[in-house]
C-alpha cells in the first residue's frame, strides 16, 4: 500500500493517515510532523524551516525533498507507506516520481479529503486552542489555504490523468470519513486487480 493523502490544511489528513497506517501496517510519513519535531529539537533543518512554517509558506522544495528521500529509503517503507503532506508542489511530484523509480515502486492511490474553507478555518482555530500550533492563527490559516489552492490543488488534476485519484468528503465525523477512505482504498485494490 503506497498512498498519498491530499487535502487542504485542516481537512483531517493527519488523523486519517494514522488510522489507515495502523490498519495496513505501514508507516505514515507526515512532512508537517517531521518538520515540527525538527523545530522542537532545534536542529539546523528545523531552524531553516521554522520561519516558513510560522508564516504559512511552504518550506523550499530542496529541503523537503531531501528529508522525504531520506525517510522513504528506510527499511520500514519497503512494504509501503502513507504520505501525509507530500507532495505539495509540481516539482515535488517529479522528485517523488524519481524516488519511487529508484525503488521500482509506484503509488496505488491519491486520496483527496475535501472540505469547505469556512469549516477548515473553524477546525484549525479549535485545534489552536487544544494544541497551540504556531501556524493556527486566522491570518496564517488563510495564507495556508490560499497557498494550497494555488500550489497543491493543481496536483489533483495531474494525478487524475494517471488514474489514481479518489476524492472523498472530509466534512463528516472522524469514523465516518475513515469508512469512506476504507471504501475508496477497496475500490483501488479492485481497479488494480482489473488493470493487472
Ligand atoms: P497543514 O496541512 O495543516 O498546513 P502540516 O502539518 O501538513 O499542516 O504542515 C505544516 C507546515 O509544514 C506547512 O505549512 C509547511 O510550512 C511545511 N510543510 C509540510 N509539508 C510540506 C511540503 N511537502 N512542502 C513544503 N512545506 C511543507
Amino acid at each position: 500500500m503506497r498512498l498519498i493523502l491530499m487535502g487542504p490544511p485542516g481537512s483531517g489528513k493527519g488523523t486519517q493517515a494514522t488510522r489507515i497506517a495502523e490498519a495496513y501496517g505501514v508507516p505514515t510519513i507526515s512532512t508537517g510532523d517531521i518538520f515540527r519535531a525538527k523545530v522542537a529539537a532545534g536542529t539546523p533543518l528545523g531552524l531553516s524551516a521554522k520561519a516558513y512554517m510560522d508564516a504559512g509558506e511552504y518550506v523550499p522544495d530542496h529541503i523537503t525533498d531531501a528529508m522525504v528521500r531520506d525517510r522513504l529509503s528506510r527499511p520500514d517503507c519497503e512494504r509501503g507507506f502513507i504520505l501525509d503532506g507530500y507532495p505539495r508542489t509540481l516539482a515535488q511530484v517529479g522528485e517523488l516520481d524519481s524516488m519511487l523509480a529508484d525503488q521500482a515502486a509506484r503509488i496505488d492511490a491519491v486520496v483527496v479529503l475535501n472540505a469547505d474553507a469556512e469549516q477548515l478555518i473553524e477546525r484549525m482555530l479549535n485545534r489552536a486552542l487544544a494544541e497551540g500550533r504556531a501556524d493556527d492563527t486566522e491570518d496564517v490559516i488563510r495564507r495556508r489555504l490560499a497557498i494550497y489552492a494555488e500550489q497543491t490543488a493543481p496536483l489533483i488534476a495531474l494525478y487524475a490523468t494517471r488514474g489514481l485519484v479518489e476524492e472523498i468528503d472530509g466534512t463528516g465525523k472522524v469514523d465516518h470519513v475513515t469508512g469512506l477512505l476504507d471504501s475508496a482504498l477497496m475500490r483501488r485494490v479492485s481497479v488494480r486487480g482489473e488493470v493487472g
